[in-house]
């Protein structure tokens, strides 16, 4: 079955039989046993992904930079990767803007409804509130601060602090290479060994994915309509706007805006690219979490698009946590919108201001779900929007969430084969 079938269609089998089974399951209201029996799965699945995250990156980190001749080509990569991701985010920012104020979802809102969320929120809000208020009360270099583990098990035993790891990794693997080779060749062996292993390991959990994102699909579907079908169908019929601008903007990324960089800059035919990173933005939407997603990503974009690891494992894990063009761009439209509903007129340098906090806070975007909607609370702030405003679509904000990972990861992909592309390192380049 698994010749027939390559990873991309399973995964899009268990995802529409997930669809069908719990829409079954909140229709014949067994809603408690896709919960009980059901649900676990999915966990597990997300675990087993989570599991692998560190493991894969402090070994495909240090066996990759480990494994480069010449230090001065990290700093190289690192710049052109920085640039091209600051580059697509504040492109994907702008259209954002540009959509928003062109179709104006705002405008079609009743104030009733405002009313009605705005009270029905009002707790969820406090708490998201409190999250962003601590990120807000802090020095502007307190991201410096944050990227410096001052221990390395404790960093490593939380997957939020990926970029502490990847420091700690980068740090290893220079001085793996600056030290003479006779004295580090069996540690360079041990770690190029334990790389192999992790990627097996990730293999093994891909056999399982299926069945992963067949659960996964089941409780939230029964988790999302289970409650109250009736005010779900209402809520989306109601934001309905303001969510086909965020889709079609998304849309535009991965249809148009992508496939021209990756003809241009990467030689990469559209077909060729999607059929490579498919099952990667399949997990991604079914797990909203790009950084569980990282280990799918990392095993696409290195045998399917043939981008060598030494590249892919200081590219990806980097565009994990920094890299967000899906979730840029929601933060863009979330603002407008919530400024048109609340009878505010942007005026010019407001929206240039929109630009910068939405690319920057996408970048501090944890890649969890939900991150965007909270950093989305200092891009309001930043225009002294009323916090209140998430109420409005905090209710969609899930399936949102969804397709925006989907994009975060297809961009991380298209950066590093781009990277690998100018490195002259891609595929039989
Ligand atoms: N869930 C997104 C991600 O992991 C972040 C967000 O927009 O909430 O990429």
């Amino acid at each position: 079955m698994h010749r027939k079938f390559p990873l991309y269609a399973r995964i899009l089998i268990g995802m529409f039989l997930g669809l069908i089974v719990g829409f079954l399951a909140v229709v014949l209201g067994i809603q408690q046993f896709a919960w009980d029996y059901i649900k676990p799965f999915g966990t597990i699945f997300l675990n087993l992904l989570k599991l692998i995250a560190m493991p894969l990156i402090f070994a495909s980190l240090v066996s990759g930079v480990g494994g480069l001749s010449d230090i001065s080509r990290l700093s190289k990569l690192g710049v052109k990767t920085i640039t091209l991701y600051i580059i697509t985010t504040t492109l994907a920012v702008s259209i954002g803007l540009v959509l928003v104020n062109i179709i104006r979802p705002g405008n079609l809102f009743s104030q009733e409804k405002k009313a009605e969320l705005v009270a029905k929120y009002a707790t969820d809000l406090s708490v998201r509130q409190q999250a962003a208020e601590s990120i807000t009360h802090r020095s502007p270099l307190q991201f410096l601060v944050d990227i410096v583990p001052e221990n390395i098990v404790s960093a490593a035993s939380s997957n939020t602090s990926m970029l502490q790891v990847i420091f700690f990794a980068l740090l290893f693997g220079v001085a793996l290479v600056l030290v003479p080779n006779s004295k580090v060749a069996v540690v360079k062996d041990f770690v190029s060994g334990l790389n192999e292993v992790v990627l097996k390991v990730v293999d093994i959990v891909m056999m399982f994915a299926p069945f992963g994102v067949f659960a996964l699909m089941v409780s939230l579907l029964v988790d999302f309509v289970g409650a109250d079908m009736g005010s779900s169908v209402q809520l989306f019929a109601s934001l309905g706007l303001y969510a086909l601008t965020i889709v079609l903007g998304l849309m535009l990324i991965i249809l148009l805006i992508y496939p021209l960089f990756l003809k241009f800059y990467a030689g990469i035919g559209f077909k060729k690219f999607y059929r490579a990173i498919f099952p990667a933005q399949l997990v991604a939407f079914s797990t909203s979490s790009s950084a569980a997603t990282l280990p799918v990503t990392m095993e696409q974009v290195e045998k399917e698009l043939k981008v060598p690891n030494e590249i892919s494992s200081f590219v990806l894990p980097i565009g994990v946590t920094i890299n967000m063009d899906g979730t840029s761009l929601y933060q863009a439209v979330a603002t407008v919108f919530i400024a048109e509903v609340f009878g505010v007129e942007l005026t010019l340098l407001q929206l240039l201001t929109i630009l910068i906090t939405a690319t920057l806070a996408s970048i501090g975007s944890a890649g969890v779900p939900g991150a965007g909607i909270v950093m989305l609370i200092i891009v309001l702030n930043s225009v002294g929007l009323p916090v209140e405003g998430l109420a409005l679509i905090l209710a969609i904000d899930r399936p949102l969430d969804m397709l925006r990972t989907s994009v975060n990861v297809t961009g991380d992909a298209m950066i590093a084969a781009m990277v690998a592309k100018s490195e002259g390192r891609l595929g039989s380049d």
